[in-house]
């Protein structure tokens, strides 16, 4: 009998203290000594990668004790006498007794299939290769032609020209940090938001060039990733997709030409570092700051000041009734109930996350926007990286003539 394991050997004269863990195969059988009496000794080999012809211990008065306390731990000690070790065995209880018991049939001179196999020729079990769960590939020469093992984790393509993602990339299941940054991919299936990915570096590619960003709100992919780096991409909108992925904490957005962001942004929940430098941000919306952002990078942007001619004009109060979806989100909003889509109709899930809201609190659809109308209010953002010599302003959306009259923007 045989078990794959993992153990150490304490040699109690030489007293070693540290005696070393090695992945091993502990086997027990009869080994014969002559072939003309068929006489045999009861044996235990221990192979270790060290030794792979294995290091044999006969057991037949050969055993000084057997500590089996942590049997149901899988584990236990025999300590022989020649040599003076002790052998310590970790594996499966279940597999550990049935060894054990084998062993005490063994010495009771028992017969037992597991007894049965000769020991002159044991080996090893095989130790099947770790699955390869890590790939980084620099080079066209070194994108396997065969494909990616399906075991991969993380996944590295850099630098090769790649120009889209394929359907194999789509079928990684296992993985959780894909970085493809510095290639030209300009287009990502829809198929690409089966993944569950944690970690996501397309930076320096041409995602710009594309207006489909659905793969972002894919069933597994929303719900996973943390990390999301679109850098550098020739993007000149900021994909409204992104305000749908509630568990991003960094993202990043920097070197694009993005002249807005959505009001809705206030529904990306765990954001904490947003990356924006160098775009050409003309304004902020006023539901940043709802945000709780520990870092705010908008170095570099195009900050304009206030915009005279959208403040003098009239603001579109009109006295018709509300729409029906509005005035029920806006019931969920005041009474401030949990918004999900398994309690309401997604389309007012969707209502409330992307409509902007009055400072009233009161959500505004349909309502015009008042650009750069007042400066914008930061004071949530623990670190804001910004250049001095331009004011940053907020676009606001106000209910009523009288939120208007408030901040004064008639
Ligand atoms: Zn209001």
């Amino acid at each position: 009998m045989k078990i794959l394991c993992e153990t150490q050997i304490f040699n109690r004269q030489t007293n070693s203290n540290k005696p070393k863990t090695a992945k091993a195969t502990v086997a027990i059988g009869f080994h014969p000594t002559t072939k003309q009496d068929n006489k045999s000794t009861l044996e235990l080999i221990h192979f270790t990668p060290q030794n792979r012809n294995g290091v044999r211990y006969k057991i037949s008065d050969n055993i000084e004790n057997m500590f089996t306390k942590f049997i149901n731990d899988g584990k236990a000690t025999i300590s022989f006498k020649t040599p003076p070790e002790n052998l310590m065995i970790k594996c499966d209880p279940i597999q550990l007794k049935s060894f054990l018991q084998t062993l005490k049939l063994g010495l009771q001179g028992k017969s037992s299939m597991n007894l049965k196999s000769n020991l002159a020729a044991a080996t090893a079990i095989p130790v099947k290769s770790q699955p390869i769960t890590k790939i980084v590939v620099t080079k066209r020469a070194e994108y396997p032609l065969k494909g990616f093992p399906r075991s991969l984790k993380q996944l590295t393509v850099n630098g090769i020209g790649l120009h889209k993602v394929t359907f194999e990339i789509c079928s990684l299941t296992n993985l959780t940090t894909l970085k493809l940054n510095d290639n030209s991919i300009s287009k990502i299936p829809n198929e690409f938001g089966r993944l569950r990915l944690i970690e996501l570096d397309l930076s320096n590619n041409a995602l710009g060039e594309d207006t489909n960003f659905r793969w972002l709100i894919g069933k597994e992919l929303k719900k996973t990733l943390c990390e999301l780096d679109l850098s550098n991409n020739k993007l000149d909108y900021f994909p409204i997709e992104l305000i749908k992925l509630e568990n991003v904490v960094t993202l990043k957005l920097s070197h694009n030409s993005i002249k807005k962001v959505p009001f809705g942004i206030r529904g990306m929940k765990n954001l904490r570092y947003l990356h924006l430098s160098t775009n050409k941000l003309e304004s902020l919306p006023s539901s940043i700051d709802e945000v709780k952002l520990e870092l705010l990078d908008v170095w570099e942007n195009n900050f304009q000041p206030i915009c005279e001619k959208t403040v003098e004009g009239r603001l579109n109060v009109t006295n018709s009734p509300q729409s029906l979806w509005l005035m029920a989100a806006n019931a969920v909003s005041n009474f401030r109930l949990p918004i999900s889509s398994r309690t309401l109709p997604w389309i007012l899930v969707d209502l409330i996350c992307e409509s902007p809201k009055c400072f009233c609190g009161r959500l505004c659809y349909g309502e015009p926007v008042w650009e750069r109308a007042i400066e914008a209010t930061l004071d949530n953002i623990k670190q804001l990286v910004f250049s001095r010599d331009r004011l940053i302003y907020a676009d606001i959306v106000v209910c009523s003539a009288a939120c208007a009259a408030k901040k004064a923007i008639f």
